[in-house]
């Protein structure tokens, strides 16, 4: 696996690769990496000729700079578990590269999009994925790039960008990766205490109740269940917990004709951030 740290000779191999008529895979992380993240890149490397894993902490899109503070990092685990499954490049830029001074910032329109769940709880979150993925995706230009359904909202950000942008790219979107207990995987329960990791599945197992009691409960009375088998827990606060339209991710209120949703839910573990979401179907 070649470790590149510089843009312009990623793109000056990536070029020599594209013109021996290799197909590019590309998935983008921010380290700390776990068999999510892997299952991603597997399916990249089976997919593509060649394939490049990007690890980059992105510092605009932490709207807490204590998240940012706290965000784990191991290169070199990292950089073992790449090469052991065969990806061929590795891109860690630094800050600098990724954000040259005076360069012009865009302000993206992704609509209603940013502005529920993930977006009104991180207000610029979903600017500053917008702002990296599209300078990967340029820098890169690759035939495939995979995201998990984890991010559900950032995969329709993402997208949306490649729609608004005209990018070439195929988005290909990945199931969810969990722990045998359910937990979905993430580089931030590197971070959970012992005791803390013996609750955290109790996020899922709430989530997948949701989907019987969806045909048997109103959405106030499934939204106060979440609420009080979470909030019961001393060690959770739940931030929030949302039923939406699975196309525009509007919050819905009410049933409406439509027997498919999305459940999206965010808990607090003390400073930890934990996400998770789940497909509702009523009947
Ligand atoms: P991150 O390093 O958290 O930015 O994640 C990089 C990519 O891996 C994103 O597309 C995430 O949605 C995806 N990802 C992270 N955790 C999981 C998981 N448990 N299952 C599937 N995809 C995941």
């Amino acid at each position: 696996m070649i470790i590149i740290k510089n843009k312009t000779e990623l793109n000056d191999i990536l070029n020599i690769d594209k013109d021996a008529g290799s197909s590019i895979g590309f998935v983008p992380t921010m380290g700390a990496l776990h068999q999510g993240h892997l299952t991603l890149l597997q399916q990249a490397i089976d997919e593509n000729d060649k394939c490049v894993c990007s690890i980059f902490v992105n510092p605009t899109q932490f709207n807490n700079p204590e998240d940012l503070k706290n965000y784990p990092h191991d290169l070199i685990r990292d950089s073992k578990m790449l090469e052991s499954i065969g990806c061929d490049y590795l891109f860690v830029p630094d800050v600098a590269e990724m954000y040259p001074k005076n360069e012009d910032k865009i302000i993206f329109d992704f609509g209603e999009l940013e502005k529920v769940m993930e977006g009104a709880d991180r207000p610029g979150h979903f600017q500053g994925v917008a702002t990296i993925v599209k300078k990967l995706l340029e820098i890169i230009d690759p035939d495939k790039a995979y995201f998990g359904k984890k991010d559900y909202q950032q995969l329709m950000i993402i997208k949306s960008l490649k729609e608004q942008y005209r990018l070439k790219t195929e988005i290909i979107a990945c199931d969810i990766v969990r722990e045998i207990d359910g937990l979905a995987m993430s580089s931030r329960n590197q971070r959970l205490n012992a005791l803390q990791r013996t609750q955290a599945p109790i996020i899922y197992r709430t989530l997948k109740n949701t989907q019987d009691l969806c045909s048997k409960l109103t959405v106030d009375e499934l939204k106060d269940y979440v609420k009080t088998e979470i909030n019961s827990n001393d060690m959770m606060d739940l931030v929030y917990f949302e039923i939406t339209n699975p196309d525009t991710l509007l919050p819905i209120i009410k049933w409406n004709g439509a027997n498919s949703f999305m459940g999206f839910i965010v808990v607090n573990m003390g400073d930890i951030r934990l996400i998770d979401n789940i497909s509702l179907v009523r009947n």
